[in-house]
């Protein structure tokens, strides 16, 4: 297994490590479920620990295996903090559209990000739940403008109905793509 694994990675031009972030519950394991599996949880998380999985993506003819990695469940505990953001090249910080308390911790995770972050990190702020419009609490234009302000790309989702999912992770992959390219020219 790990033979055939550390094979296969050469067939790689580049292998990134993103992370999930946000608040417990804002959907950053169905978004992630979503984009590599194409499925969607309706329960809460069965396991707790760190768990990632793997996507595959082509830009300019160059082929990168992206490992993302996901909290479950463990955003409250700091003891593995630094070797969750350890290495990892961007971030995809979550909060729910229908909750505003989760748009107001931002700030917080933002903060940690730069704690532990590498300081050129690609931060992509997503604003899940899209699908509940009728229970918004944070409007587009409020999760733009504090994306602006941050310097982040930002996008709104629903991993219930495939809403922006791959695009929010595309954005994010090429995003690294861009800054990881420069950097070894
Ligand atoms: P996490 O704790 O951030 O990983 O969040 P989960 O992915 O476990 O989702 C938390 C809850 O929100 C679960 O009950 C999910 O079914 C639900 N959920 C996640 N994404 C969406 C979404 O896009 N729309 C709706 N309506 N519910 C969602």
């Amino acid at each position: 297994m790990g033979m055939s694994e550390s094979f296969q990675d050469n067939l790689f031009d580049y292998i990134f490590k993103t992370i999930l972030i946000g608040d417990s519950g804002v959907g950053k394991s169905n978004l992630l479920s979503r984009f590599v599996w194409d499925k969607f949880r309706h329960d809460s998380k069965p396991t707790i620990g760190v768990e990632f999985a793997y996507s595959n993506t082509q830009i300019d003819e160059k082929l990168i295996k992206t490992q993302i990695w996901d909290t479950a469940g463990q955003e409250r505990f700091r003891a593995f903090t630094s070797s969750y953001y350890r290495g990892a090249l961007g971030a995809l910080l979550v909060y729910d559209i229908t909750q505003r308390p989760t748009f107001n911790n931002l700030a917080k995770w933002l903060m940690e990000i730069r704690d532990y972050g590498d300081s050129d990190m690609v931060i992509a702020l997503v604003g899940n739940k899209i699908d509940l419009g009728h229970s918004r609490e944070v409007s587009r234009e409020e999760g733009q403008s504090f994306a602006e302000k941050e310097g982040l790309c930002f996008m709104e989702t629903s991993a219930l109905e495939n809403l922006n999912v791959g695009e929010a992770f595309l954005e994010l992959i090429t995003q690294i793509y861009k800054v990881t390219s420069k950097k070894s020219l």
